[in-house]
């Protein structure tokens, strides 16, 4: 549904190097980056509100010289959620050509608002206007829908709730999604498929499940939230791994001896000591670097 082919832009200087990624349809990918990487940038592109080099392909169709209102694709902004002026109901419609208060009504039911149309925007938890705003990108049925950092305002327990309930609406819709966010845990729980951005490329797509089981550099590991044990082996006699694996392995003793941390842990049935930076306590799932 969406291509991407080697996808630059920059500003002063670049900000995506080359960006290949495809979303098929019905799925869900996100992107996960730091803060500045370009995410916002490339959804942007995407939308046609910021130039760009390479190819960007929606349902078939080169978007080159295509303008935004006519690419069929949806956007929830990073901030600026909602207009002000209007009520709920009157932000929801906003896009619907003519207006359309039936569709406006279904979508306020499908995110589980159904009544507060008449409602100002003023008087909304942050939640609410978060699925208010949802409403409103896919009330003109967009082909694709954009989403930049979409939980990015909300505390950590009113988020988790909400990115399963986004997540169950976009599946009810089969909608295909692209986004973007620098929280792991988000990316984790709302993607089919993650792409970790770095410098302006991405360094790996892939399921949750094959980048955590296979993170395809440190970067990535450490990421997705793994422990790793950098530094060198303290007997590197006993260390016998070959590179890439085995990868997991649980500590099971530490020490701190010459102002060294020291871990053990069963490696391949043996005993194999680690230098690093910090204690680990015995029990720890840690991934081994072969450095
Ligand atoms: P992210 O969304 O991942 O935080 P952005 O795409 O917003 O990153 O920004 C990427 C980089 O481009 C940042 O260094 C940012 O300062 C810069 N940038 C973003 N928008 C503009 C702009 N309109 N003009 C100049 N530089 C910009
Ligand atoms: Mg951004």
């Amino acid at each position: 549904m969406l291509r991407l082919q080697a996808v630059t832009a920059s500003y002063d200087q670049p900000v995506l190097r080359g960006i290949d990624l495809n979303v098929a349809r019905g799925e869900i990918v996100c992107i996960l980056g730091p803060s500045g990487g370009g995410k916002s940038t490339l959804l942007r592109a995407v939308a046609g509100l910021v130039p760009h080099g390479g190819l960007i392909e929606v349902a078939g169709e080169a978007m080159v010289g295509v303008p935004p209102h006519r690419r069929g694709v949806g956007m929830m902004f990073q901030d600026d959620l909602l207009f002000p002026h209007l009520d709920v109901a009157g932000n929801v419609g906003f896009g619907l050509r003519p207006a359309d208060p039936a569709r406006v009504a279904q979508m306020l039911d499908l995110v589980g608002l159904s009544g507060f149309g008449p409602r100002g925007v003023d008087t909304l938890s942050g939640g609410q206007a978060q699925r208010v705003a949802l409403a409103r990108a896919l009330a003109p049925q967009p082909r694709l829908l954009l989403l930049d950092e979409p939980f990015g305002a909300l505390d950590v327990v009113l988020k988790a709730g909400l990115v399963l309930d986004v997540q169950r609406v976009l599946r009810e819709l089969g909608m295909t999604v692209l986004a973007v966010t620098h929280d792991r845990q988000e990316a984790f729980t709302l993607a089919d498929r993650v792409a970790v951005l770095r410098d302006g490329t991405l360094v790996q797509v892939g399921t949750p499940d094959e980048l955590w089981n296979e993170p395809a550099d440190m970067y990535v590991a450490r990421l997705v939230g793994l422990s790793v044990l950098e530094g060198r082996a303290y007997r590197p006699e006993q260390i016998r791994m070959s590179a890439g694996g085995p990868w997991s392995a649980r500590v099971t003793g530490r020490t701190f001896r010459d102002g060294h941390h020291l871990v053990s842990a069963r490696v391949a049935g043996e005993t194999v000591v680690f230098v690093c930076d910090r204690a680990l306590e015995p029990g720890t799932e840690v991934r081994l670097a072969v450095t």
